[in-house]
């Protein structure tokens, strides 16, 4: 059988993966490589870690039995609670690993880029619980339009540079984060917050989320007498939450993985982020991935409702994924996505993320038998979308 969950000694996921960067990186991305999984193996890590992520995170977090949700599909349905993290989201759970790994490693200053700020909050909140100087990268036009993101960073202490250049988005964001970590590669730790990034970063973040399937496997077998789900189901930006909640499934050909990629106003519009439809292979943030770009390779810039999913590619883990047919990956579109949050809402009285939406949006597109047991991994609070929901909250009466 084939192994998901591994990449070859390169650093693929079959044909994804790899690590594409510059010279002057060469030696900084190959001490990385040759130390991390060392260090996050060894016991004193893991004891501080774990530490960490239990009384400062919240952890474990719950597994929730949705009834009125269940009822509606037709199945029995568990919510991976990540919305009850500290910080309201999975993210936390890599920064706080990543960081550790900086100080272990001897780094002094921590970088980071962010789209809509949710990254960045991650990264400057463990940047104040460990003392570290911290740059956060952010497109101008992000830097606008998340404004209470970048007074969170503010005052958590990091530094929060707009970046100016191309479209002033998260892309340019990158660019910039990487062209400091060329000039800095002794002293400064670049924290990716997704499992894109040249290897070992892919693997690294998956391995750090996957206390998500860990605390899922002893769980479930709490309360359903069994130790894995009959569906899984993840939405999926650059594919951290989604490679947590299935990392320890991965190899197990019982479960059906599902992931939700954004689809946007829908993908025949060319208004989309589902990169795993229309992507083409290509080079980016370090990585041979599925990419959103032009025929001759400009990047093509992504559109979704939510702002922690429209990233123009997608992780080589997934790539992969959906390219060997491990995993369906289906395109939600804006407007299904808010029927999910709505719903989720008015029957479980939980109000999700946009990103976590999209996930919701695939049980009606699925067939259940009525003891099938499905989880679906909830990555986040919707506190930051209320102004979104509110704006649109027209739409969910006009489905009623
Ligand atoms: C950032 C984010 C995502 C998307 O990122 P992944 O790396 O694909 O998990 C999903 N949900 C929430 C709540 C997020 O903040």
């Amino acid at each position: 059988m084939k192994n998901f969950q591994q990449t070859d000694k390169n650093g693929f996921y079959g044909r994804f993966g790899g690590a594409y960067v510059p010279e002057v990186l060469y030696k900084t991305v190959e001490d990385l490589k040759l130390q991390y999984s060392e260090i996050i193996e060894c016991p004193d890590f893991r004891t501080e870690y774990r530490q960490l992520l239990k009384d400062y995170v919240g952890r474990p977090t719950p597994l929730y039995h949705a009834r009125r949700m269940s009822r509606q599909y037709g199945c029995k349905l568990y919510l991976k609670r990540e919305d009850l993290n500290h910080t309201g989201a999975h993210k936390i759970n890599n920064a706080i690993g990543q960081a550790l790994l900086a100080k272990r490693m001897g780094k002094k200053r921590i970088i980071a880029e962010t789209g809509a700020g949710q990254h960045g909050v991650a990264t400057a909140t463990v940047c104040a619980l460990m003392d570290m100087p911290c740059r956060i990268y952010m497109g101008a036009l992000d830097v606008e339009r998340q404004r209470t993101n970048v007074e969170r960073m503010r005052m958590l202490g990091a530094e929060v540079f707009p970046v100016e250049s191309g479209n002033m988005t998260l892309k340019d964001a990158t660019n910039e984060a990487i062209r400091d970590w060329c000039c800095h590669p002794g002293d400064t730790f670049y924290i990716i917050g997704s499992t894109v990034g040249p290897h070992p970063y892919p693997d690294m973040v998956a391995r750090l989320q996957s206390v998500i399937s860990e605390e899922i496997k002893w769980q479930l077998r709490e309360k359903e007498g069994r130790d894995y789900p009959d569906y899984l189901l993840a939405c999926v930006g650059g594919g951290s939450n989604a490679a947590g909640a299935m990392f320890h499934y991965l190899n197990d050909e019982r479960v059906n993985l599902v992931l939700a990629e954004a689809g946007g106003l829908g993908v025949e519009t060319g208004q989309t982020a589902a990169t795993m439809q229309i992507g083409t292979m290509g080079i980016l943030h370090g990585s041979r991935i599925k990419v959103m770009q032009t025929e001759d390779g400009q990047i093509i810039e992504p559109y979704s409702i939510s702002a922690g999913l429209d990233y123009p590619g997608a992780g080589p883990m997934h790539c992969n994924l959906h390219e060997t047919g491990r995993a369906r990956v289906l395109p939600i579109n804006d407007d299904e996505a808010l029927c999910g949050a709505y719903e989720l809402t008015r029957l479980e009285g939980i109000i999700p993320a946009l990103e976590s939406s999209h996930a919701l949006a695939l049980l009606p597109k699925l067939q259940f038998r009525p003891d099938d047991v499905v989880v679906l991994n909830l990555s986040g609070r919707g506190d930051k979308d209320l102004d979104t929901y509110l704006k649109k909250l027209v739409c969910y009466h006009k489905t009623q």
